[in-house]
């Protein structure tokens, strides 16, 4: 019988054995603020089901999550409409970037998957439903908060600007799916919510422990919040696994065989069900818009500990 894993000594492990690598990969520049974020930060946080927190390098600083915070806005938006979103959004991988439009032509302004940027925006646009943008923004806030179970997760507003001032593709996605009778409401609107949402700053710690709900069926057990019932806990996981990277997602689940949610500021956040949730985060990025040296950290965390969904 092996001991129990020495999860702080593999994380340790990880960050030391990566250390002489950080700074590779590409930093995303096409949000001007997110340039400007050092390429050699690296953070990585465990939030064990037990509650046992094991961290690294610059586990509570925070950074913009970006993408990430599409697995909460789905999150919150099959609460507020059940199935139903499933109208508005397909299941399928995208087999393309992250924005890309020509796929939303080609299926009539449904976008393939709820983790590409069409498909966030749909979802932002059933967060607003009853709400103004402000509100809508403070429930996403508020949500992240609860889910995380710390309140002083708080949006970055220069991010926000940023990505509002040169959002142009986001601006076409939107448009796109308006001139289909996809969105419901005002382009501004939604847009002004999805920059708001991918602005949050949010440290590995905060993000693993907001995903702790993903690797226990449902309820953060550290707080005892019933989040989602435990199929919808496995169905938000498969969603992620299977498109969670965008069309990396395929190599990810081979090499790391989880179900994960980048974003293009460097964060993965990476569910173990049953086991553990994971944060890691370092700013260059692979030719797929993936965290390169996360992915990497990922990999060999889940090849030392054996975890997978995989099989034992
Ligand atoms: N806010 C980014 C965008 O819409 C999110 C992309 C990402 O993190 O992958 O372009």
């Amino acid at each position: 019988m092996p001991g129990p894993l020495d999860l702080q000594s593999i994380v340790d492990d990880i960050h030391r054995e990566l250390t002489p690598r950080l700074g590779e990969g590409k930093v995303a520049d096409y949000i001007p603020q997110l340039a400007r974020v050092d390429p050699k930060r690296f953070g990585m946080a465990i939030v064990t089901v037990d509650g046992d927190v094991h961290m690294a390098g610059d586990a509570q600083v925070p950074f913009s999550i970006q993408s990430i915070s599409k697995v909460f806005t789905l999150t919150l938006a099959l609460g507020k409409h059940g199935e139903n979103i499933w109208k508005r959004v397909g299941r399928e991988p995208s087999g393309s970037a992250f924005n890309s439009i020509v796929q939303l032509e080609h299926e009539h302004g449904i976008p393939r998957n709820p983790f590409i940027n069409a498909g966030a925006i749909a979802i932002t646009d059933l967060v607003l439903a009853g709400h103004t943008p402000k509100e809508a923004i403070g429930e996403v806030v508020r949500f992240v908060r609860y889910l995380a179970d710390e309140d002083d997760i708080v949006i970055d507003p220069e991010v926000a600007r940023s990505e509002a001032a040169t959002g142009y593709r986001n601006f076409a996605l939107a448009n796109f799916m308006r001139s289909f009778g996809k969105l419901d409401h005002p382009v501004e609107h939604v847009l002004g919510v999805y920059f708001h949402q991918c602005a949050l700053a949010m440290s590995c710690v905060q993000l693993a422990k907001a995903g702790l709900f993903l690797a226990a069926s449902g309820t953060n057990p550290l707080t005892r919040h019933s989040v989602v019932s435990k199929q919808r806990a496995r169905r938000i996981n498969a969603l992620m696994l299977t498109c969670g990277h965008y069309d990396g997602s395929g190599d990810f689940a081979y090499r790391v065989g989880l179900p994960g949610k980048s974003g293009v500021g460097g964060g993965i956040l990476c569910v173990a069900p049953g086991k553990a949730s994971v944060a890691v985060w370092s700013p260059g990025l692979n030719h797929n818009g993936n965290s390169l040296l996360g992915s990497l950290a990922l990999e060999m965390l889940a090849s030392r500990t054996g975890w997978s969904v995989f099989g034992a």
